[in-house]
C-alpha cells in the first residue's frame, strides 16, 4: 500500500532542487500531484511526463509564490482540476545574500515576499477548502538558519524564522480543525541553491555537520512523505531539522 494514495498535494516551486524531490517522492507514493515553478518551464513540463508515469494526475502551474492574487487563482485552479487539496508544501524559496552593511531594500523586500509572505498568501487561499474537507497537512520549507541566524542572510533567515512562527501559529489556531502545520529545517543541502556558494563556505558548512556529508534533496523528500502522510497525523506544530545533527 502506497503511503499517499488518494491524496492530492501541491508543492510550490518544484522544478528544481527539493521541491523536485519532494514532487518525485510523492508520486511514486501514489499521491495527484499539482506543482508550480517561475521561469523554469521545460524543467517544469518534463517533470509533469515524469511523474504521470506513476500512474498519477500531475500537472505544473505557472505561478509567482510572492503574488497574492495569483496563489488564490491556483488554489481555485487545483481544487477544480484535482477536485481536492489534502498536501499543501510551501516549497517555493530565493536568497540574496550579503552583508547588511549592504543589503539594499529591494533584496529585503523581495526575500521576504518570496519565502515568507508566499507561505501565508497559499495557505490562506486553502484554508476553505481545508476547513470543508475537516482535514490538512501544511508543510512548510524553513531553514536551521531561521534558528540560528546567518551573518550575511538577514533577509533569508529572517524570513525563515518568520516560517516557524507562522507554522506554530496556524498549527493552534487550526488543530481543532484537523489540519495540521508542521516546517522543515534543512541544513546544507546540494542543490542550485547551494551551488552559488564558494568552496570555502561549503567546506565549512561540511565541517560542521555530524554525519560528515551534504543533504541530498531527498533526505528532506523523505521528510515531507512523513509528514503528508498518515504516520504523522499527531504531530504538528513541529519543526523537523534534516540536517546530519549540524544544529545539535
Ligand atoms: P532551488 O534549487 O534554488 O529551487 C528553488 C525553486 O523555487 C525552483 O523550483 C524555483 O522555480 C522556485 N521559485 C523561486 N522563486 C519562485 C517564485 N517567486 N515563485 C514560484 N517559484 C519560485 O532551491 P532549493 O535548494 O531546492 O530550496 C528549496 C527550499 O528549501 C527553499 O525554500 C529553501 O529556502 C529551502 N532550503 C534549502 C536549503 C539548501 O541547502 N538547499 C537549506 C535550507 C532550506 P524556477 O526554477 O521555475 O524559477
Amino acid at each position: 500500500m502506497k503511503l499517499l494514495s488518494g491524496k492530492t498535494a501541491l508543492v510550490t516551486g518544484a522544478s528544481r532542487g527539493i521541491g523536485h524531490a519532494i514532487a518525485q517522492k510523492f508520486a511514486e507514493q501514489g499521491a495527484n500531484v499539482a506543482f508550480t515553478y517561475l521561469s523554469s518551464a521545460e524543467k517544469a513540463e518534463a517533470l509533469e511526463k515524469e511523474l504521470a508515469q506513476h500512474g498519477i494526475t500531475a500537472k505544473g502551474y505557472r505561478s509567482d509564490a510572492s503574488d497574492f492574487a495569483a496563489a488564490e487563482q491556483l488554489i481555485s485552479s487545483v481544487v477544480a482540476d484535482f477536485g481536492s487539496l489534502d498536501v499543501l508544501v510551501n516549497n517555493a524559496g530565493i536568497t540574496q545574500d550579503t552583508l547588511l552593511m549592504r543589503m539594499n531594500e529591494e533584496m529585503w523586500d523581495k526575500v521576504i515576499d518570496v519565502n515568507l509572505k508566499s507561505v501565508y498568501n497559499t495557505v490562506k487561499s486553502a484554508l476553505r477548502t481545508f476547513l470543508k474537507q475537516k482535514s490538512g497537512s501544511i508543510i512548510n520549507l524553513t531553514s536551521v538558519v531561521g534558528i540560528k541566524g546567518n551573518a550575511g542572510q538577514a533577509n533569508y533567515a529572517a524570513s525563515k524564522a518568520g516560517i516557524i512562527g507562522f507554522t506554530k501559529s496556524v498549527a493552534l489556531e487550526l488543530g481543532s480543525r484537523n489540519i495540521r502545520s508542521n516546517a522543515i529545517a534543512p541544513g546544507f543541502i546540494e542543490t542550485e541553491m547551494t551551488d552559488k556558494l564558494d568552496e570555502k563556505t561549503v567546506q565549512s558548512w561540511r565541517d560542521a555537520i555530524p554525519l560528515k556529508r551534504g543533504g541530498q534533496p531527498e533526505d528532506v523528500a523523505d521528510c515531507a512523505l512523513f509528514l503528508a502522510s498518515d504516520l504523522s497525523t499527531y504531530i504538528t506544530g513541529q519543526v523537523l531539522q534534516v540536517d546530519g545533527g549540524m544544529l545539535t
